[in-house]
């Protein structure tokens, strides 16, 4: 059998607009009879806290992005330990650059994937910013003699020009640059997070295929039962680490290591 599909025609607008509600002034009359909104007080009431709770999220990353630029030459100075560990290399740090363009609009540094209804944030990850800032594009030469890092930046994919802003961990102090390339600026952090997203796919079907492996075994050794699926084997990595405690582990290995040394 085949399927024809007609799309020569548009689908109607109204399709596109999920709030445009039409109803007609009968219908209207008999659900407001019926005490029924159209948007209901608990509707309204999970708008509010998930608004709230987004504003919060928004508190949140502007502290770790502080706090990240404070301790940048402490991250700097521990540059190759971050990306040899992975519960370090995989701190989220989406927040910690910014960029855009005319025309394509912000840069995504965190991609939400929606698996059989489970989202999945993946966010650009500490190890690929370290690895971004080590490129020509991403670095430039402070006054103080430091190295400065690219921290955000614009431009138009059209001329290809851009204006970036870059943070100097020697001296704390913020300059401009430009004079160039935009798409260079764009292309890296876009395939930076795509790198990261092909990692995260290939991790879950490997752990997929050892769980099924684990669970295969299992059944041949006879100890399966009618309540065991392969889906007891999944398991994701328990490595996690955030921001506040990798810089505390890092001070206080930095503190050990000094007062070593004065033995
Ligand atoms: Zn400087």
């Amino acid at each position: 059998m085949t399927i024809h599909i007609d799309d020569s025609k548009p689908f109607p607008q109204f399709l596109q607009e999920p709030d445009n509600k039409r109803e007609s002034f009968a219908s209207m009359s008999k659900r407001e009879a019926a005490g029924l909104k159209l948007i209901s007080d608990e509707m309204e009431q999970e708008k509010k806290e998930l608004e709230k709770l987004r504003e919060l999220r928004a508190k949140r990353f502007e502290r770790k992005k502080k706090l990240l630029y404070n301790n940048l030459d402490l991250i700097l100075r521990h540059r190759d330990e971050i990306l040899a560990t992975p519960r370090y290399a995989n701190i989220d740090a989406h927040y910690a650059i910014k960029g855009g363009g005319l025309y394509i609009g912000p840069l995504s540094t965190s991609r939400r994937l929606s698996f059989a209804g489970t989202s999945l944030d993946i966010n650009l990850k500490l190890g690929s910013l370290l690895e971004v800032w080590d490129t020509d594009q991403f670095k430039m030469e402070c006054k103080c003699g430091g190295t400065a890092v690219i921290c955000s930046f614009t431009g138009s994919p059209l001329s290809g020009s851009s204006q970036a802003t870059a943070y100097c961990p020697k001296c704390n102090e913020e300059s401009r640059i430009g004079n160039r390339s935009f798409g260079d600026y764009y292309g890296l952090m876009e395939i930076k997070l795509d790198e990261y997203i092909e990692s995260v796919a290939k991790e879950m079907v490997a752990k997929w295929t050892l769980a099924e492996a684990e669970y295969a075994k299992k059944v041949a050794e006879g100890k399966s039962s009618q309540w065991s699926r392969p889906g007891s084997k999944f398991h994701g990595d328990s490595e996690y680490c955030d921001l506040e405690t990798m810089i505390n582990e890092l001070k206080l290995k930095e503190f050990e290591e000094k007062a070593n040394e004065g033995y």
